[in-house]
């Protein structure tokens, strides 16, 4: 991989990066699309990363299907797949880890507490064994993109970070690898994400400036589904993720919700300014 990006590099074409861990959706398409507008070589890495899962987390259970995979990136117009092993990755005697001290201490790193130090260290790596000029990441994973741009910020890398919007499914639902896990019926439950955040949108948009009352209507309608579990809805700063007491400017709402072992994420920047 190294050695072909050299080439490219050396030919003087743009080489852009899409991690992903697989199993594609239409999100992670979206992410090719945008990545061919900033260069000439798109590579998708698909890598289930053991590092940023805890114990008792998915790894095993992850949706895996490599062909199928294969098959849309080429129709997405990506150039190189780049699917290493774990053991390549983490091979014996590993011990080199990138951790950050302050945004993993908010939103889903207080219920995944190794979860950002193992994508911190596995986009370092990527970004070493790929040397793309940019790389191309989900705001649905908002946590995940503002410890990409820290990182990169912190340790010089000379690449561009480009954050893609949510692609949803036409109910709503933000698409996501994980949501092969659901049930019809929880399914049908797990709209009350997008719903929550499409009401607290109309809420900021007639005026409400309190942050905890739109707090608590989003917690109450979550929690009105009969297997939800809330791990947490948070209205915060979008650049640090510290709570904020007023929405007198953008603010980041952000949830985490379980049903039965499936855990789902999403976010909206609710702007308060007409
Ligand atoms: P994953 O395979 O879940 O690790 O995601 C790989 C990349 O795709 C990350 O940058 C995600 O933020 C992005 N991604 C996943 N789902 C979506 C979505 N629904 N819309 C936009 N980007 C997404």
């Amino acid at each position: 991989m190294q050695a072909h990006s050299d080439q490219a590099r050396i030919s003087g074409k743009t080489v852009v990066l899409v991690p992903t861990m697989g199993y594609l959706h239409p999100g992670h398409l979206s992410l090719v699309a945008e990545a061919k507008k900033h260069g000439d070589e798109v590579v998708v890495s698909i890598f289930v990363n053991p590092a940023q899962f805890g114990p008792g987390e998915d790894l095993e259970a992850y949706p895996r299907d490599f062909d199928r995979d294969r098959a849309l990136c080429r129709e997405a117009g990506a150039d190189v797949i780049f699917a290493p092993d774990p053991d390549t990755i983490y091979g014996p005697g590993y011990q080199t880890y990138v951790t950050l001290e302050k945004l993993p201490q908010h939103l889903c790193g207080l219920s995944r507490p190794v979860h950002f130090r193992g994508v911190a260290t596995v986009v370092t790596k990527l970004f070493n064994i790929v040397k793309p000029h940019a790389a191309v990441f989900g705001q649905k994973d908002y946590q995940q993109l503002l410890v990409i741009q820290r990182v990169v910020r912190d340790l010089n890398f000379d690449i561009d970070i480009i954050g893609a919007p949510i692609v949803r499914e036409p109910d709503g639902l933000a698409m996501s690898s994980r949501n092969t896990y659901l049930t019809p019926d929880h399914r049908r439950q797990a709209l009350c994400l997008s719903r929550s955040l499409d009401r607290a949108r109309e809420r900021v948009q007639a005026g409400e400036t309190d942050p905890d009352r739109i707090r608590r209507e989003a917690l109450e309608s979550i929690e009105a589904r009969p297997d939800a579990v809330v791990d947490y809805v948070t209205l915060c700063d979008p650049h640090t993720l510290e709570p904020v007491s007023t929405l007198n400017r953008p603010v980041l709402m952000a949830l985490a919700v379980k049903f039965g072992k499936t855990r789902l994420i999403d976010n909206r920047i609710l702007d308060p300014r007409p």
